[in-house]
């Protein structure tokens, strides 16, 4: 098994969740006493949040790439950015490090496409519906991506940040999610739904929407725990 470097805290209730998936996954691969090995770099959400907020990304991917840094230095195989938002700056950790960065968009692209599925709702932060640098690569891998309307991608951003990364699960908020889910599906011939932010899982389950629900969190950390596996246990 590959040891894997997350970093995480963006938010830690997401990161929380990898770290579950991901165990689970070595425990019904190997059994026994056997957990996944990562090297976890939690950062304080924060000033991170302050840098999205004030469009310092500059800032905001020195301090992932130095993050990235100290966990190749500590032995981590690959990196792993546990949130979409961040991917913003995932060429500048790129060109910090020596090992791969695992990107979110390919680990979500490849099995909505396998499953023949392309015309799909993208659900995340306002930066990631509105800006270019996860919907490019995502259309890249072949999807055809449908984001919400202002009103709607304004709802979603406010439930993410003032609800989800804080913990708090809402069941107004929940139905919201829904209706914006359902509404596209049923009048933009939308066939699946891609949960591009980490703590939208919290709020949105599969057995609740009418079409298929692919959740950004689940993917990758599969994603992960393939390449941990890649050469087999021994990695
Ligand atoms: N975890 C979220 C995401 O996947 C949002 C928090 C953040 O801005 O990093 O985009």
């Amino acid at each position: 098994m590959k040891m894997l470097g997350l970093i995480g805290g963006m938010s830690w209730e997401s990161t929380a969740v990898y770290y579950r998936l991901m165990n689970e996954e070595v425990k019904s691969r190997l059994g026994g006493f056997h957990s996944a090995e990562i090297l976890l770099a939690s950062m304080d959400f924060a000033p991170l949040e302050a840098w999205q907020r004030s469009g310092d990304w500059d800032a905001a991917g020195e301090a992932l790439a130095d993050c990235a840094l100290t966990l190749e230095g500590a032995g981590a195989q690959a990196i792993m950015l546990c949130t979409n938002t961040m991917h913003r700056v995932a060429s500048t950790i790129e060109a910090a490090i020596g090992v791969p960065l695992l990107h979110i968009a390919d680990a979500a692209a490849a099995p909505i496409i396998d499953d023949g599925n392309r015309r799909v709702l993208l659900l995340g932060t306002r930066y990631t519906m509105e800006q270019p640098f996860l919907r490019e690569r995502l259309e890249r891998g072949g999807l055809n991506l449908l984001i919400p309307s202002h009103p709607e991608r304004e709802c979603v951003n406010r439930v993410i940040y003032d609800e989800l990364c804080q913990g708090r699960v809402i069941e107004a908020s929940r139905a919201a999610f829904l209706e914006i889910i359902e509404g596209h599906a049923a009048n933009a011939g939308v066939q699946a739904v891609l949960l591009a932010c980490t703590e939208i899982g919290m709020l949105v389950e599969p057995r609740d929407v009418s079409i298929p629900v692919y959740d950004s969190t689940v993917l990758h950390a599969q994603f992960g725990m393939k390449f941990a596996f890649e050469n087999g246990p021994e990695g």
